[in-house]
């Protein structure tokens, strides 16, 4: 196409100078999270795969695996053989993988009939739901976690389109960016119906948590009164922890953990954290991966212009059977940039 050709020109040398060795103290204190079933093995490779060869290669961030299961010997072999950088494996406590007290799990089950039954995506799964929750408000509580300050989480069965040669960490670190992402899209709203009435209740009950300049503008444009669907698609994220470990994000997920909506209907971790990062964020403190090329199974975010010449991207920004476009659920990604600016003089992050 015009676009592809306009750009082509030649490439950045492919190794820059910034490198870490395995095992080696980093600028950043950053680990991979993946969670994953023994039988992810196979897809997890690919994922690795990709995840090593356009970024990791160079950098050697650990891996920190987690299941609700103990990890297979296969697994770990299979696992530890794709890198050179430390791995770890650990288990899932069974009160972060179970159904809190307050859960009517009667409930709970004619609510799952009801999804299957109206054909919601994973309408009918427990796991899924358990899965969500632990990826709302109590991944980063894992013992193994603890030793991190920022994470980026990895999937099985996902791509990265272009080489990434410089470290998304440090790029937030040294910017005071709490949250990246690189998907933004529109939810399913029949797994959310009353999401957004906890979200309220949430907001009356602890008005002196929320800042008063946030990115609430993305998620409702009636200013509070309605979610309009917009979520960073969570499957890729990196994020600082101490967001989510802090005072207002742990009020914030157990409120919502306490109104049953992670079982009672299939509240995602994908608009928790959003709505969370909305609510407590200013804009300048999340960050648009843009030129990170992305590919979960579904949607891929294809970056455009110099980001796509000189990282050997190997998508079309252009197609629109898989590039998440403006135009249709990739409205979210575009309309993130008309957010207003926080004024100067209340800016936590640096901009640059
Ligand atoms: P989707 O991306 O929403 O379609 O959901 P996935 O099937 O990719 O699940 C999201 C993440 O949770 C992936 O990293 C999965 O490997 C992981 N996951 C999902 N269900 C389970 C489960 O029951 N046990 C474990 N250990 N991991 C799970
Ligand atoms: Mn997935």
């Amino acid at each position: 196409s015009d676009f592809i050709s306009s750009n082509s020109k030649k490439l950045e040398p492919y190794r820059r100078q910034v490198s870490y060795e395995p095992g080696a103290p980093k600028p950043v204190n950053g680990c991979f999270a993946v969670l994953a079933r023994n039988q992810d093995w196979r897809s997890l490779r690919e994922s690795m795969k990709q995840m090593e060869d356009r970024f990791n290669h160079q950098f050697n961030y650990p891996y920190v695996f987690l299941n609700d299961e103990p990890f297979s010997e296969e697994f770990k072999n299979m696992t530890r053989s794709m890198t050179n950088a430390d791995v770890h494996y650990g288990q899932i406590p069974k009160e972060h993988w179970s159904y809190p007290e307050w859960i009517d799990q009667d409930k709970a089950k004619e609510k799952r009939k009801e999804m299957v039954a109206n054909k919601v995506m994973y309408g009918g799964s427990e796991s899924y739901r358990h899965m969500c929750r632990f990826e709302s408000g109590l991944f980063f509580k894992h013992e193994l976690m603890q030793q991190f300050d920022y994470y980026w989480r990895l999937e099985p069965g996902i791509k990265y389109l272009c080489d990434i040669t410089y470290d998304p960490f440090l790029y937030m670190k040294e910017r005071k960016i709490r949250y990246g992402w690189t998907i933004g899209i529109y939810e399913l709203m029949d797994t959310v119906p009353t999401l957004w009435e906890s979200v309220k209740k949430f907001i009356a009950h602890n008005p002196d948590l929320i800042p008063a300049h946030n990115s609430l503008w993305w998620v409702s444009r009636d200013n509070g009164t309605s979610y309009n669907g917009c979520h960073f698609w969570s499957n890729f994220e990196i994020a600082d922890l101490s967001f989510y470990r802090s005072e207002a994000y742990t009020k914030f997920f157990d409120f919502l953990d306490k109104e049953g909506g992670f079982f009672y209907e299939r509240w995602g971790d994908a608009p928790v954290h959003s709505i969370a990062a909305a609510l407590f964020l200013q804009k300048e403190e999340v960050h648009w991966f843009n030129d990170i090329g992305y590919l979960h199974p579904g949607w891929q975010h294809c970056p455009s212009g110099d980001a796509w010449a000189k990282n050997r991207c190997t998508c079309d920004p252009n197609d629109e059977e898989k590039t998440i476009t403006a135009a249709g659920w990739g409205r979210c990604s575009r309309e993130w940039e008309l957010l207003p600016d926080t004024p100067a003089k209340y800016r936590k992050a640096r901009v640059d």
